[in-house]
């Protein structure tokens, strides 16, 4: 077929196909550590609850066989503190789906834009890691079926960040059990902390405050289950409780102050998040504002997001 007088004749390039997905940060509404296990894991019993505060990853196929990364913030600043090799997760998950899908030979770039906090206690990296999966499926018109597989071995929250909303996870918190819809959204002010905590350094902190005391059958108080199906947001706030919180006092104490100020300024409660150190509050929405102002004054904050829950998980964007 020719074209036009005066068109080129160079073969047709199509543009290079992108795909975006996103995944949701998660917090902990209750956190229960148990024993540590032979393989350098603790047991857990955990309510997840996915929150709107999203990170993007854009999945562009490349020529070559290579898996590559950038990752930049919200105002396309590079972020450090993330791997831009094979130890990031959005890379592993690149890598595992296709080799579980059987198409080793395909190459692509994965641009992260991170609005999750690094090392915030708010699995932002397994966010990454449920979206990456979601967009190079798409992208790359795989079968499904291996996602949730691949997400599993991908780390403990991978799953979680696939299917968002609320859950209860046990194992690593990588067993779930999804809970009924909450009625109602839950208000969540956050205080993001200028630098992150290393998880292992946070368990580590545990044990060694726990001695030989290991800790029991971690179990979920079913109470914040109903509180939490009903809506029952006095009753929640009461029972949000993170065994790891001691740990990240200890690792962190300035954060204290910051969940007092946080309770004073009229949150109905304050927890970490996860391993922190990330301070996640519940206030009634007309209170968001003033319970921010609050704690946007505690030195070691460096950002306060206004949020809330549950948000669903990993999936494509528009
Ligand atoms: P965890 O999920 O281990 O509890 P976290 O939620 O506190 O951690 P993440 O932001 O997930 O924090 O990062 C934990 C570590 O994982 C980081 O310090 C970083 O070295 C590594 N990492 C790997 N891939 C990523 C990623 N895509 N985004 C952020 N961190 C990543």
């Amino acid at each position: 077929m020719s074209g036009p007088p005066g068109a080129s004749t160079a073969p047709f390039a199509p543009a290079a196909r992108s795909v975006t997905a996103r995944a949701p940060a998660k917090i902990n509404l209750s956190l229960r550590v148990g024993a540590l296990r032979p393989d350098g894991y603790h047991t857990l019993a955990t309510v997840f609850h996915a929150v709107h505060l999203d990170d993007l990853v854009t999945a562009t196929a490349v020529a070559g066989g290579e898996v590559t990364v950038e990752v930049a913030d919200e105002h396309g600043v590079p972020v450090p503190g993330v791997p831009l090799d094979e130890a990031n997760l959005a890379v592993r998950a690149a890598l595992w789906l296709r080799e579980a899908s059987g198409v080793p030979e395909r190459g692509v770039h994965l641009a992260v834009r991170k609005s999750i906090p690094v090392a915030g206690g708010m699995a932002g990296g397994s966010a990454d890691a449920a979206a990456a999966l979601v967009a190079c499926a798409e992208l790359w018109g795989t079968d499904l079926d291996p996602l949730a597989r691949v997400a599993a071995m991908l780390g403990s929250d991978v799953p979680f960040a696939l299917t968002g909303g609320c859950a209860i996870g046990t194992g690593r918190g990588e067993h779930l059990e999804t809970l009924s819809a909450v009625p109602v959204p839950l208000h969540w002010v956050l205080a993001l902390a200028g630098t992150g905590l290393s998880t292992p350094a946070v368990y580590a902190a545990l044990d060694e405050l726990r001695g030989a005391d290991q800790g029991a059958e971690p179990r979920i108080d079913l109470r914040l289950v109903t509180a939490l199906e009903r809506s029952l947001v006095g009753a929640l706030g009461m029972l949000l409780d993170n065994d790891l919180e001691a740990a990240v006092l200890g690792l962190r104490p300035a954060l204290a102050d910051t969940l007092a100020a946080g309770r004073q300024a009229g949150a109905r409660a304050g927890l970490v998040s996860g391993s922190g150190p990330t301070l996640a509050f519940l206030v009634d929405a007309h209170r968001a504002a003033t319970v921010a102002r609050a704690v946007a004054r505690q030195p070691g904050v460096a950002d306060v997001r206004h949020v809330t829950g549950p948000a669903p998980g990993a999936a494509l964007v528009g």
